[in-house]
């Protein structure tokens, strides 16, 4: 469960102040689809970065079950981060790897050994539908291959958590289609946790439970899609 108390963020420029988050109230809970939506600017990467640590709130509280994480530093934030999976718009793939050497290397830089790393990672692969293509390299592969190593991949280390960053926004709208349906089953299978961050409104319609729209900063109006988005 997230649980954002009255979380804003102001950074410092050379233009003056610019305030990213504004006093943003928000609760997820276990095992939903929570969409974020807003337009470019609106500050949903911002939010997204202090969901992991990266960025740190002006002020505000950021709880992940139960913990405070806008306050944990070093070990303790690392072993936080473990626990959210993050998923992008540009697959942020290595390129010199194969399918498994990419779904493995999280699993690499917490020093699993490499046969234990190896079963998982193919495991993972066969989750995502990519069981026949793990000696690929990305270069091989569709957009909607790319996008399901990164799920994989966010997935190594078994998170609590699974954000999406815009990660249908580079892919055409069937493999959009593809990859919310895998997203929706791994929901299921794996009683995950996923926030998806998105400009498409239709993402959110066809996935999300309940949503946060954000503008300037606020989150001007949540609650489940069926209240907050009324069809003509
Ligand atoms: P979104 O993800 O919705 O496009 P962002 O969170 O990226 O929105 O940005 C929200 C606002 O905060 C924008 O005006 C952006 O320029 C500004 N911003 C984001 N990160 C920084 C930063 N590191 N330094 C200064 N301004 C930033
Ligand atoms: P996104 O909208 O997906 O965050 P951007 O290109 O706006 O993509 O931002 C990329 C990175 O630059 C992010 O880490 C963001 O925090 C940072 N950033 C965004 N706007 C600014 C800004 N005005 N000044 C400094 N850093 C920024």
């Amino acid at each position: 469960m997230i649980e954002l108390k009255n979380v804003s963020k102001t950074f410092e420029t050379a233009n003056g102040k610019v305030e990213a988050v504004k006093n943003v109230e928000l609760t997820v809970d276990a095992g939903e689809i929570f969409g974020i939506v807003g337009f470019s600017g609106a500050g949903k990467s911002t939010l997204v970065r202090m969901l992991n640590g990266l960025e740190t709130p002006t002020s505000g509280e950021v709880i992940i079950n139960d913990v405070r994480i806008d306050t944990l530093k070093g070990k303790d934030l690392r072993e936080q981060r473990k626990k959210i999976g993050i998923i992008f718009q540009h697959f942020n793939l290595l390129w010199s790897r194969t399918v498994l050497e990419n779904i493995e290397f999280p699993l690499e830089l917490i020093g699993m050994p490499k046969a234990e790393r190896e079963t998982k990672a193919k495991h993972l692969a066969e989750l995502v539908g990519l069981g026949e293509r793990i000696n690929a390299y990305p270069s091989q592969l569709s957009g909607g291959q790319k996008q399901r190593v990164g799920i994989a991949r966010a997935l190594a280390n078994d998170p609590d958590i699974l954000i999406s960053d815009e990660a249908t926004s580079a892919l055409d709208p069937q493999t959009t289609d593809e990859v919310l349906d895998l997203l929706d089953e791994i929901n299921q299978k794996l009683d995950l946790t996923i926030v998806i961050i998105t400009h498409e409104m239709h993402v959110i319609r066809r996935l999300a439970d309940r949503v946060a729209v954000m503008e300037n900063g606020r989150v001007i109006e949540q609650g489940p899609v069926s209240e907050v988005f009324t069809h003509p």
